[in-house]
């Protein structure tokens, strides 16, 4: 039975009578249009706890101007039965204004670890995340939270945000779910028209490309990323954000490639900007 929840004091009244029954709480953070990605998340953490709850709230704030936080793919109805299906126990779906009252003024900022990669290019997006972050698992408190690696530099922050804040919680990290062609999938997915599908592959391929290079012996990380602009520059409809190969621990570009290091390519198809990574480690 999967109980459907607007409101935060609702919500709370779930969390503790199960907390009062000692029973551990597994929580996905989503913004919905869900699809195999958050479910491997759901069913993870169906394993791993005794409840799981899933949240699905299109967070304004961490949207920049200009990005498509209107446009995001919305699809409620399909996400309750997904989640119905996958024995979710609790779907909390809060409304813009409960979350952000007239008058909400706290922000949560982990600094350096945001200064690159996504962090850079969307200015104000980790400030976004962190904060709802924060404000979920003081709801929802969690005894598990998962998260998916295709957003390397969420997880990272993440983890570091929860470990700064003394927060009781462990953070979970789970693979990128993709489809039979390597593309990761994403709600964003949603917005490719089939041509657009077509290329959105040249950011899998161009991480697979670089698995070669490095498998071939490169380690310098300008010649990598040279191979991997030409390689882009190649593909009709596809504009590169970044592609950077950074230390997995503070995120920091690395010059010369050492274990444990993370490869994320941003990229926008026609519209659409598209992330996805490899751990070399
Ligand atoms: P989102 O709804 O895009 O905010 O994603 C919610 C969670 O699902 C995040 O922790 C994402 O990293 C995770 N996620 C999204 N896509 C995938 C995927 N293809 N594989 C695994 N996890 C994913």
């Amino acid at each position: 039975m999967t109980e459907v929840l607007r409101r935060i004091d609702c919500a709370k009244e779930y969390i503790y009578k199960w907390k009062s029954e000692d029973l551990s709480i597994g929580f996905v953070p989503t913004m919905g249009c869900l699809h195999a990605g958050h479910l491997s998340l759901v069913e993870r953490s169906a394993r791993e706890n005794d409840k799981t709850v899933v949240s699905i709230f299109v967070n304004p704030a961490q949207f920049g101007e200009g990005e498509d936080f209107n446009e995001y793919p919305r699809d409620f109805e399909a996400d309750v039965k997904l989640c119905r299906e996958a024995g979710v126990d609790l779907i909390f779906a809060p409304d813009e204004a409960s979350i952000y009252p007239d008058g909400h003024s706290t922000y949560v900022d982990v600094s350096g670890l945001t200064d690159n990669l996504c962090g850079r290019a969307r200015k104000g997006h980790f400030r976004g995340v962190c904060t709802v972050l924060v404000k979920l698992f003081n709801i929802l408190k969690p005894t598990r939270a998962y998260f998916g690696k295709k957003d390397a530099q969420q997880l990272c922050v993440v983890r570091r945000m929860v470990e700064d804040l003394n927060m009781d919680l462990d953070v979970v990290g789970c693979e990128t779910v993709r489809e039979k062609d390597g593309l990761a999938m994403s709600s964003r997915n949603r917005y490719l028209g089939s041509k657009e599908r077509e290329a959105a592959l040249c950011l899998s391929r161009a991480l697979n490309f670089v698995e070669k290079v490095i498998a071939s012996g490169e380690r310098n990380v300008n010649a990598i990323k040279s191979e991997v602009l030409g390689f882009i520059s190649n593909q009709s409809g596809v504009r590169l954000d970044y592609f950077e190969i950074v230390d997995a621990c503070n995120m920091r570009s690395v010059k010369v490639l050492k274990k444990p290091c993370l490869c994320a390519i941003a990229a926008y198809v026609g519209k659409t900007r598209l992330i996805d990574n490899f751990y070399y480690e």
